[in-house]
């Protein structure tokens, strides 16, 4: 093909920088042709199935270009990397390093997402544990470790005017007297006890309290709250945190003390007390939550993944459209199919006296049974949630899904193990709900407009509202999930977290600019079509911010809209970047790399790909 042009006598002319000039290109069944492809714009090769598009394309302009990038390492590094054969061709001049993004989605395993694959999972499981706040599993408050300047700076604030106590917990041995407890703490220098709301001298040589807990919160000074007496507080938190182990407790001793923490108080006859922790802990709770360390923010890392899913985001399960596949028979008819056998055969007789003992009809389709009685017959009667030896001892029905757990703990046995297979299927993960983290990562949060999610009851001294987790933010369309973490706000002290919002809303950007912008980040690869995949892999280049570098793809609009597809090609020509894109589209069969040539019909098709690259290299001669 283009053997007319080829064959031309070629005139040596020195390179010229604007394009890629090739000359004599041999490839496959290639004939000899010249195409100069200009630099910077997109070029589209187009034909039909088998005419020599994938054997310019990458066999020849992306081969060369990885085969000369390739040559600039050392003879240790090439050896790690792959290397194509030199294409059969006379010269090529000024060719970029390639890349070729293929449409093939080589992506296997099901823990690959849109934004690991981006490496956007990267960036955020590094910003997550500096941007995100952390809230108590149970109660909502939001979970800060304090300092005693911390704490000081919000009594302060809170309970100006006020006195206080502070106080700390000091665990009581068991079957300690009131009076020898005392003694101790007496001879520690302690003379005062917060104990049933009032404060209790221990040196009171007929103590009221007859009874101590398991701890008591011993007081470790009363303070007038004013700007004066600043030092004395921030000093006493200091000592009540040592021997509190990090936790103290600040008791305003007059009642109303803020609006801010009256309304925690659910009774008013109670004083309100503040816990304050230096750890990672709930301390109205007495909770611990996991510090916010990057591997919690990574489902593919063992700290971060659902312990049920492994960070895959569904498991396998039995599937009941299995198990009943056919609804419209009746009990009595075998609908659960598994039972029908011999070997089964005395669960079927269990159920049908389960169902005379509760009075189910078991000649009807069980599709016609009260939910009440379907669920019965699924879930079983359970006393304490567990199937128990005491329930199978009563006879008590133990449901099909009691029959497949029961089951399940004999898969040693071969033929279980292959019955089981056949009842089977993927489903999402019903413990993180096919988001793949592990719940502790959920206990953080970042803040944002978008998205009300406010806990109901929130107290303390507090103030910030609570937005979004990291699944729920992966789960936003591209475009939103870039809006919004433009608009977080980043302490201002926290370039690090700036620099990595940026670079995350860079890529953001590049996934809408390539028309993937309806795509989610948690959403799966392995679900990508052709397009989308191509897609996704130059963002990835693209957010490295390479610059001069020769794009190849391979059909890069197939499964993506017209419109999506123009959207990128605009992006792909913006001056911003100077990317050379290569484009190719064709019919995704009969690959003609893989060196099938259609020889017997070839001939008109390659006449007219001629005609169409011929009149290509002219428009691109003559723009240039
Ligand atoms: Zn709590
Ligand atoms: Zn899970």
């Amino acid at each position: 093909m283009g053997s007319k042009i080829g064959n031309k006598e070629r005139v040596i002319t020195p390179a010229r920088n604007d394009c890629i000039e090739i000359r004599g290109a041999r490839q496959n069944n290639l004939k000899g042709i010249d195409v100069d492809l200009p630099l910077g714009k997109l070029t589209v090769v187009t034909g039909p199935s088998g005419s020599g598009k994938s054997s310019l394309a990458f066999q020849t302009i992306y081969a060369e270009g990885q085969r000369r990038y390739v040559e600039t390492f050392s003879p240790y590094m090439r050896q790690f990397l792959d290397r194509m054969d030199k294409p059969r061709v006379d010269d090529i001049r000024g060719i970029p390093p390639a890349i070729a993004i293929e449409q093939s989605n080589p992506v296997k395993t099901s823990r690959s997402t849109v934004g690991t694959m981006t490496v956007i999972n990267a960036y955020l499981k590094l910003l997550w544990p500096r941007i995100a706040h952390a809230f108590c599993p149970s109660c909502g408050r939001e979970i800060r470790p304090e300092t005693a300047q911390s704490i000081a700076e919000q009594v302060l604030r809170d309970c100006v005017g006020k006195n206080i106590l502070i106080t700390f917990w000091v665990a009581v041995p068991s079957k300690t007297e009131p009076r020898k407890f005392f003694d101790f703490l007496q001879q520690q220098g302690y003379l005062r006890i917060w104990i049933d709301n009032q404060v209790v001298r221990v040196d009171d040589p007929n103590p009221k309290t007859k009874r101590l807990g398991a701890r008591v919160q011993v007081v470790q000074d009363r303070i007038a709250i004013t700007g004066e007496n600043r030092t004395r507080l921030v000093e006493a938190i200091e000592t009540a945190l040592r021997f509190g182990k990090g936790q103290v407790n600040v008791i305003p001793v007059e009642a109303g003390v803020s609006p801010a923490t009256s309304k925690t108080a659910t009774d008013s006859a109670t004083t309100t007390v503040l816990p304050f922790s230096t750890g990672w802990h709930c301390a109205w709770c007495g909770l611990d939550i996991r510090s916010p360390t990057v591997g919690l923010f990574s489902f593919n890392n063992p700290l971060g993944a659902c312990p049920d899913c492994r960070g895959f985001g569904r498991t396998i399960a039995i599937d009941l459209n299995k198990a009943m596949p056919d609804r419209s028979l009746s009990i009595k008819q075998g609908v659960v199919r598994v039972f029908r056998g011999a070997e089964f055969g005395e669960s079927q007789k269990d159920l049908l006296r389960a169902c005379a003992r509760k009075d189910i009809d078991i000649n009807v389709p069980i599709e016609e049974l009260p939910k009440a009685d379907q669920d019965f017959v699924v879930e079983g009667e359970r006393r304490s949630g567990e199937y128990t030896d005491e329930d199978y001892e009563h006879d008590r029905w133990y449901g099909v899904r009691g029959f497949f757990r029961w089951l399940e703990s004999k898969t040693y046995k071969m033929h279980v193990r292959v019955l089981l297979s056949r009842y089977r299927a993927y489903v999402t993960c019903p413990k993180c709900n096919g988001s793949r983290y592990q719940p502790e990562a959920l206990n953080y949060r970042i803040q944002g407009a978008a998205v009300p999610s406010l806990p109901s009851q929130r107290g303390g001294l507090e103030t910030a509202s609570p937005c979004l987790t990291l699944p729920e933010l992966q789960a936003l369309s591209i475009s939103d999930a870039r809006d919004l973490l433009r608009a977080i706000e980043c302490s201002p002290n926290d370039k690090t977290a700036q620099m990595l919002r940026d670079e995350i809303c860079a890529r953001l950007n590049y996934l809408r600019e390539v028309g993937v912008g309806y795509l989610t980040l948690d959403r799966s690869t392995r679900t990508l079509s052709g397009g989308e995949v191509q897609r996704v892999n130059l963002t990835t280049c693209l957010g490295a911010s390479l610059a001069n570098t020769l794009f190849v793809m391979d059909e890069p609009s197939i499964g993506l809209h017209a419109r999506c597809w123009s959207i990128g090609a605009r992006d792909a020509q913006s001056p911003r970047q100077r990317q050379h894109l290569a484009g190719r589209r064709a019919r995704r069969t009969n690959h003609p790399r893989s060196g099938q040539f259609d020889r017997s019909r070839s001939g008109s098709r390659r006449a007219r790909w001629r005609i169409g690259l011929e009149r290509r290299a002219f428009e691109f001669s003559t723009r240039w």
